[in-house]
């Protein structure tokens, strides 16, 4: 336990490096961050992957032998032997050279966006996904190098699977926008694009999560150009936001999915706080979590009965001409857009399914990254209808594939469905919960989600977890379900 301790201190110290790195510290220093880096990742790895580490797990498997499945011991020693099998499959050079590689080219693509000038960002994005390649040849796969990416977020799920799940529902989801695309004189949001003091919508955002339950005793807001959620301990959870001076949605919705992020982080039970366990299962169970209090939550009739009005207080001028019903619709509008996180709850899942394409071609060698652009640009005119007027606005939008994550963006469509799935189940098990939101209560879902979900770290994989909650595994129905129900009323469809 002392020396899986260890490997957790290192991380979370490179974890708060990083976190200084996008919100905190000079660009020009992203060498040196590259080089303190490199040699925290390469000391936690060199720890889990010793002869001594190997060891331990030994001995400690065989005192386990009848060790409850859910102790905490036992699913310390399950979930950390698994990262070991993984780390020790990769060399400590190549860690620290991934480590190295991907905090140079973070200010890359940050100056690459800002001038949207993908040919700046071409060779460094070239290399990483070298280095991605290389990655999954070290970690092994059986049918397709993306497999080996994709376990990395998501312990034991293959491309298969998501695709298979990814196939089940866009045709749905398609016809679905195609049906609100004739009515879509039905919903108006020029009330969101209006001047907004940024004072004032912070002040909102951060009332809004400090009612969710986000602890800012033990968590901090701060601006940054991607919105992300960070958590070092139960006691550190970090959240960034970034802002529009004439726009509401960023603020306000980013701040609630960075929140609902934060509370899992928050949630975890103090008992594997601060060791290997004391974190998120995995990425999709994640934004499950953040999806479910940005969309579910905060995208409902029900929260906005209850928050419009202090909106307004804030806002008079902006909102003299709306009400609790056509702003309710207005942030649910449904409409084809280039940005993926503003992009609304029903085309969002689209923008994935591009990405996750794209990022099975290029692991592959089927798409070179020279020709992304105008791949990216084909594409997502096929799927969403409209095209990207500059690679700012399509292919150099995130932040993931310069910080090396390939195999990252799947997890946040299975979110969505995840989100709907978990929701259908809490409010069959406490039927309270839509009237509690709707007076602006929100522990009663918190509680349900720190019980079932929250504090059991990373004992269970998401599909342990799912099974254990709903009784099956992921499914895309309830999503469907839920999408349909939703805007078949906001539509009249
Ligand atoms: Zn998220």
């Amino acid at each position: 336990m002392q020396r899986l301790n260890d490997v957790h201190q290192l991380q979370a110290s490179a974890g708060l490096l990083g976190w200084d790195q996008q919100v905190l510290m000079p660009a020009a220093n992203a060498h040196a961050r590259g080089a303190q880096l490199a040699v925290l990742s390469r000391l936690a790895h060199e720890i889990l992957t010793s002869d001594e580490t190997a060891r331990l797990f030994e001995d400690a498997e065989r005192e386990l032998n009848d060790a409850d499945y859910d102790s905490k011991e036992a699913s310390m020693i399950r979930v950390a032997k698994k990262d070991y099998d993984k780390a020790v499959r990769l060399p400590s050079e190549f860690v620290a050279e991934l480590a190295r590689q991907t905090a140079v080219s973070h200010e890359v693509w940050a100056q690459a966006r800002a001038n949207n000038d993908f040919r700046a960002f071409q060779p460094t994005l070239e290399r990483m996904v070298e280095l991605k390649q290389q990655q999954a040849g070290y970690l092994g796969y059986s049918q397709h190098p993306y497999d080996a990416l994709l376990g990395q977020y998501e312990r034991d799920m293959t491309a298969a699977q998501v695709k298979a799940i990814f196939d089940e529902h866009k045709p749905p989801l398609v016809s679905l926008i195609a049906a609100v695309k004739e009515r879509s004189d039905r919903v108006s949001d020029a009330v969101l694009h209006q001047p907004y003091d940024i004072d004032r919508q912070r002040q909102f955002a951060l009332d809004v999560v400090a009612g969710y339950g986000f602890d800012f005793t033990r968590g901090r807001q701060d601006v940054a150009v991607h919105p992300f959620c960070s958590g070092f301990s139960r006691s550190d959870v970090r959240i960034t936001t970034r802002f529009y001076e004439d726009f509401l949605n960023p603020s306000l919705f980013g701040m609630m999915h960075e929140a609902g992020h934060g509370m899992y982080e928050q949630g975890v039970s103090t008992e594997i706080d601060g060791t290997l366990l004391g974190s998120g299962t995995s990425l999709s169970v994640h934004e499950s979590q953040s999806r479910m209090w940005e969309n579910i939550v905060g995208r409902s009739r029900g929260f906005w009965n209850w928050a419009f009005p202090q909106l307004k207080a804030l806002f008079p001028e902006q909102l003299a001409n709306s009400d609790v019903e056509r702003f309710y619709r207005a942030v649910n509008i449904v409409k084809p857009s280039f940005i993926r996180v503003e992009a609304d709850e029903a085309t969002y899942n689209l923008h994935i399914m591009l990405r996750f394409e794209l990022e099975m071609d290029m692991v592959a060698g089927k798409v070179k990254v020279a020709d992304l652009p105008e791949e990216w640009n084909d594409r997502f005119e096929a799927y969403l209808g409209i095209e990207p007027p500059s690679d700012a606005l399509g292919v150099l939008q995130d932040v993931h594939w310069s910080s090396g994550l390939m195999g990252y963006f799947p997890t946040y469509a299975l979110g969505n469905l995840l989100a709907a799935q978990y929701y259908r189940k809490a409010i069959e098990e406490r039927p309270n919960i839509p009237d509690d939101i709707a007076s602006g209560r929100f522990d009663t879902l918190l509680t349900w989600l720190n019980e079932k979900i929250h504090v059991h770290g990373r004992k269970f994989t998401t599909d342990e977890l799912t099974r254990r909650i709903t009784g099956e595994g992921i499914q895309s129905r309830y999503y469907m379900e839920y999408l349909e129900k939703k805007y078949g009323e906001i539509y009249g469809l």
